[in-house]
């Protein structure tokens, strides 16, 4: 079992980072100013109402998308200012994405869902060598007897297998995940869960989920709570103090 060891450099840094969407005149700040560490091999819920800005947190976090102001370091590299192409290389070989709603490919068998992210990968290996991971990938989620099944012949805890085998193609030192269980029932949601688990006790992956799910939230190390495009609690012994409303 690894534990996050308390020593490392955070495998993630946010100071002060603020984003403020732009609709057509208008400015709508969403994050307000988010500082936040998240150590190597930490499992943590990202939990909040509805409209607190977890997704625009998440968003930020995965590279799709770049702070209006503030520093984000990843794996030691400040990429707050980095040009689109540059955080799509790091997004490819960093970090790995499970959504709600699986968006897995309808026409496509899991191996060649489980295969996609290599389509934009710089290092992509042979045709066998991939095939031959996807398949372990598969087997490891517990598909092996799925693998030429396309989505809409599978459970949707099957789909959301093959996109968590999806999410680990690229071998990624973070998982980012934004209500992987909010389509699923609570039966499924808890085999889910134990998937994630075991992603971040056997091989120290860093999971970050966004749940509403109050045993999604147990289950992790640690659970942030968003308010408001602010965090009202990083689970960390730091609760910021927030007027009554
Ligand atoms: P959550 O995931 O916690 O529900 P979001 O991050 O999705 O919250 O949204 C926070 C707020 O930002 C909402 O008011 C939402 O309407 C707004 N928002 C999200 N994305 C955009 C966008 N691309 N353009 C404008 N407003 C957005
Ligand atoms: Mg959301």
């Amino acid at each position: 079992m690894i534990s996050p060891n308390p020593n490392a450099a955070p495998l993630i840094e946010l100071a002060d980072v603020r984003k403020t969407y732009l609709l057509g005149e208008v400015e709508l700040p969403v994050l307000k100013g988010v500082s936040l560490e998240i150590r190597d091999g930490e499992m943590i819920a990202l939990m909040g109402a509805s409209g607190s800005g977890k997704s625009t947190l998440m968003n930020l976090l995965g590279c799709l998308d770049r702070p209006t102001s503030g520093r984000y370091v990843l794996d030691g590299e400040d990429v707050a200012g980095m040009s689109r192409d540059r955080l799509a290389r790091i997004r490819g070989q960093k970090i790995g994405f499970v959504f709600q709603n699986f968006n897995l490919l309808a026409r496509t068998t899991a191996v060649d869902n489980v295969l996609m992210p290599l389509e934009y990968s710089t290092s992509r290996p042979s045709d066998t060598v991939a095939r031959a991971r996807a398949v372990e990938l598969l087997t490891r989620v517990g598909l092996e007897d799925r693998l030429d099944h396309e989505p809409g012949k599978m459970s949707g805890g099957q789909q959301q297998r093959v996109a968590i085998a999806r999410s680990l193609i690229n071998q990624p030192r973070l998982l980012l995940a934004d209500e992987p269980t909010g389509n699923l029932d609570s039966k499924t949601s808890k085999e889910i869960l134990e998937l994630f688990k075991r992603l971040n006790a056997e091989e120290g992956i860093t999971i970050l989920l966004v749940t509403h799910d109050p045993n999604v939230g147990a289950a992790a190390h640690r659970r942030i709570v968003m308010r408001d495009g602010l965090i009202a609690d990083d689970g960390a012994g730091h609760v910021h103090v927030l007027d009554e409303e």
